[in-house]
């Protein structure tokens, strides 16, 4: 079986590999250092090196695979520590932790994330229910490490299981509390919440930290206790199988899978594919982008979706993007997918731009489009395909 370990599964540039073709590698072992911007690539097998290429390091795994692994180096210092395990956001943003927590002051509030935002999705609350502990222990890590003083864990009401998992644990816990986010999408915007648990409307373009706040995906979370306690690097990766899958059509969590394995492993472990179905989406379905059998798990794949064959739609079609929803190029996918051809499009009246990226400046609190779907309309428009949260 071989495995492939993109370079760049991060925020920033690709990472330098540091190993060779034929060379021997244990699982944990470091092969590829950051190039700017970005986080430490680790093998998540025990190998041999096959193939590096600019995009990728394919290693063929060894048929045994010892649970033990390559720890990181000591260090007394835990933000170093996280630096090392190559941790980024695993929620889907990949920005390098390490980078994250690295302030001196003014933070007061660490906000767990586990929104579970985009509808299928499982794997984090599956985290919570299975091991509440690790990501506890992660806040309070997160909170010594940028000097908070609060912890909250965002969630939304009807994740009840989970909720009293946490509560139980809670009780005990001064400084960490359990939040409720509205339950709808997007609520897992960095933004939402800040609007939610603090009461502070951010500007488009704002990040938490102007509320004093820095906000962690619960995997992030585990992932620092890991690195802290274990001396573990990032080698797997927690994931949700749904759609036209038997086995798991509204979703089934799968914690733990090595990085770099194809995406047909889980899809086939699930049951395989219900017949007939379309595309493979990776990430959730507002977010998601278009994968194939042959995709590696990377540190920010979160879900492995497949769908059912595009209907064909031969009438003119418009769009209407939404910031938190699929980008223009998601579009095109789409509706080529359908044969159809795009006539005109146009964003959320809600958009605005900021530093050349267009952004919400409402995150959640979504107007109707009537007006942009006249728009389109007058444009020749016959079908329109809606990105946005409402309507
Ligand atoms: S206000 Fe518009 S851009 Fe903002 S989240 Fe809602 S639909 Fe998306």
């Amino acid at each position: 079986m071989n495995i492939e370990l993109l370079l760049k599964q991060h925020v920033g540039a690709p990472c330098k590999p540091i190993v060779s073709q034929g060379e021997e590698v244990k699982k944990g072992q470091l092969v590829a250092e950051p190039n700017g911007l970005g986080a430490n690539i680790h093998s998540s097998v025990y190998g041999q090196v096959l193939k590096v290429t600019e995009e990728k390091i394919i290693i063929d795994a060894y048929e045994n695979q010892p649970e033990e692994y390559v720890k990181i180096s000591e260090t007394d210092n835990k933000l170093e520590a996280i630096k090392e395990a190559g941790i980024v956001g695993a929620g889907g943003a990949g920005f390098p932790t390490h980078i994250k927590f690295n302030v001196n002051s003014g933070v007061e509030y660490v906000i767990a994330n586990a929104a579970e935002c985009e509808p299928n999705l499982g794997h984090n609350i599956s985290l919570i229910e299975e091991n509440p502990e690790i990501i506890i222990r992660g806040i309070k890590y997160a909170m010594e490490i940028s000097n908070a003083s609060k912890g909250y864990i965002a969630i939304k009401p009807k994740h009840k299981k989970a909720i009293i998992t946490l509560g139980k644990i809670c009780k005990h816990e001064e400084n960490i509390e359990v939040k409720f986010l509205s339950d709808m999408y997007p609520s897992g915007d960095e933004r939402v919440i800040v609007r939610e648990l603090l009461d502070i409307e951010l500007e488009p373009g704002q990040l938490p930290l102007e509320a004093k706040a820095i906000i962690s995906n619960v995997e992030t979370l585990k992932n620092i206790t890991l690195a802290i306690e274990e001396r573990k690097p990032v080698i797997t990766k927690d994931i949700t199988v749904a759609g036209r899958v038997k086995g798991a059509i509204s979703g089934k969590a799968i914690l733990d899978v090595p990085i770099g394995m194809p995406i047909i492993n889980y899809i086939e472990e699930c049951g395989g594919y219900i017949e007939p179905h379309g595309e493979i989406v990776l990430g959730g379905p507002f977010t998601g982008k278009r994968g194939e059998e042959n995709t590696p798990v990377s540190k920010t794949l979160g879900g492995i979706l497949v769908g059912m064959p595009f209907p064909k739609e031969k009438r003119k079609i418009g769009v209407i993007e939404c910031e938190c929803g699929a980008q223009e190029h998601r579009y095109k996918e789409i509706a080529e997918g359908m044969d159809g051809d795009i006539v005109a499009s146009t964003k959320c009246k809600r958009m605005v731009e900021v530093n050349g990226r267009f952004r919400c400046n409402l995150p959640g609190i979504c107007p109707g489009q009537a007006e942009k779907v006249l728009y389109l309309k007058n444009q020749g428009a016959e079908a329109i395909i809606v990105g946005t949260c409402e309507d």
